[in-house]
C-alpha cells in the first residue's frame, strides 16, 4: 500500500483522498482488464489490480469445469 493514499492525502497533489476513482484498463496483449484506482482530483494512478469481476467468472468457470459442469 502507497504510504501518501493510506495518510489520506494523494502522494501527488497532495489533496485528501478518503475515495479513489476505479477505471477500467485494457492489459496489452490480453483478454484481461485491470482496475486502475486513481485519485479523483489529479487522476495519479495509486494502485493496480486485476478486474474483481473478472476473476470471479474465471475462477467460477475453472471450477466448473474441474467439477465437469462446464
Ligand atoms: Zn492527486
Amino acid at each position: 500500500m502507497n504510504p501518501g493514499v493510506k495518510s489520506g492525502r494523494c502522494p501527488k497533489c497532495g489533496n485528501r483522498t478518503n475515495q479513489l476513482e476505479a477505471v477500467m484498463i485494457p492489459i496489452a496483449g490480453q483478454a484481461w482488464q485491470a482496475l486502475s484506482l486513481q485519485c479523483p482530483h489529479c487522476h495519479a494512478i495509486l494502485g493496480v489490480q486485476m478486474n474483481p469481476d473478472q476473476l470471479v467468472d474465471e475462477t467460477v468457470a475453472r471450477v466448473a469445469k474441474r467439477l465437469g459442469r462446464d
